[in-house]
């Protein structure tokens, strides 16, 4: 099926005999939710029922809202599954795919990339294409690898904004295909590599000077939060209920390393965390953000006061430096 610019894959043999499906759409695919629940009840029968609630990601399977309207599957659309995650519930996966011009993505890497010992990655709608995009930088006279990432991956070559591991280490640069700014400089700060950008819609490469700079500038922004939050005395510890961003291990020992400061802590437990409804706690002084590491990094502007991730909070209390900056990941 394809929407706008979706070309949309369901597994309508494997929803026969299911009654009740709730559906959980990415944002930008909730402008077709109607056509969604028209197609999929026309061809399984089953009550449809689809989640108004933001969805970013596989991390965040909408379990308990299924429960409770009883619905015996849930069908979530636009991420791959997040392997180490165990659900104890019927889920299944919609792959949408943003379908690229491989010749044309091959001849901008080979025209504008300078290394030719590379390593590829993207994000989950362009996935399926990362072999044939090797197979015609090989044929080229490329050396390109595409590595398979820990638990947390699905597949070979795919990154996360919370995991880039299947960024090969060995290989002289990296070449991510993919929309936005946040994974390639999430890249080049975990590491040190030179990072290219290639976005598949526009045609447009950003080099590794422009990333680099990108990274810089985040990196300062964060030393700027970290150390404004040197003499905070009240801590708000951020965790959420989703399944795949759930850290509270990570909580509790903040809280505990904060008693041993003499500081005090209040874990504040949120399903998306949202800057509006943590003001209602009054006055904090600094978050530490064990959630998505989207929110601390990405989102911090919304917040009236520094949100610093996990490993942010190591170089607070000083036991990490600040050379040994690295970016909060959940493996
Ligand atoms: S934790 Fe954040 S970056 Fe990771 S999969 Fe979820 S939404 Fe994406």
């Amino acid at each position: 099926m394809i929407l706008g610019s979706y070309r949309i894959e369901i597994p309508f043999e494997e929803l026969k005999g299911y009654k009740r499906i709730l559906i959980q759409l990415p944002s930008g695919l909730k402008i077709y939710a109607r056509k969604i629940v028209d197609i999929l009840e026309e061809k399984t029968k089953a009550d449809i029922l689809v989640s108004s609630d933001p969805c970013f990601g596989a991390c965040d399977l909408a379990v308990d809202t299924a429960l409770s309207v009883d619905a015996d599957l849930l069908l979530h659309f636009g991420h791959l599954p997040i392997p180490n995650l165990k659900i104890d519930f019927p889920v299944k996966f919609v792959d949408v795919i943003m379908d690229i011009d491989v010749s044309s993505v091959t001849d901008l890497i080979i025209s504008g990339v300078t290394e030719k010992n590379i390593s590829i990655v993207t994000t989950a709608q362009h996935i399926r294409y990362l072999n044939e995009i090797r197979k015609n930088l090989e044929k080229r006279g490329c050396r390109v690898r595409i590595d398979e990432g820990d638990g947390r991956i699905a597949q070979p070559g795919l990154v996360l904004g919370c995991n880039f591991s299947s960024v090969s280490r060995d290989a002289g640069a990296v070449v991510f295909v993919g929309t936005g700014t946040f994974h390639p400089v999430g890249i080049s700060i975990s590491t040190r590599k030179p990072v290219y950008s290639l976005d598949p819609i526009s045609m447009t490469l950003t080099s590794p000077n422009e990333i680099s700079t990108m990274a810089d500038k985040l990196i300062r922004r964060r030393f700027y939060l970290i150390t404004a939050s040197r003499d905070a005395e009240n801590f708000g510890i951020l965790v959420s209920k989703k399944p795949g961003q759930n850290r509270m291990d990570v909580a509790l020992n903040i809280r505990k390393k904060l008693e041993e400061m003499g500081k005090k802590s209040y874990i504040i437990v949120a399903d998306t965390i949202q800057p509006d409804m943590l003001r209602d706690f009054g006055k904090l002084d600094c978050f530490i953000s064990t959630a998505c590491p989207r929110i601390a990094l990405d989102d911090h502007e919304m917040f009236d006061i520094p949100i610093l991730t996990p490993v942010e909070f190591e170089i607070l209390t000083g036991e990490r430096s600040f050379d040994d900056y690295i970016f909060d990941s959940i493996t």
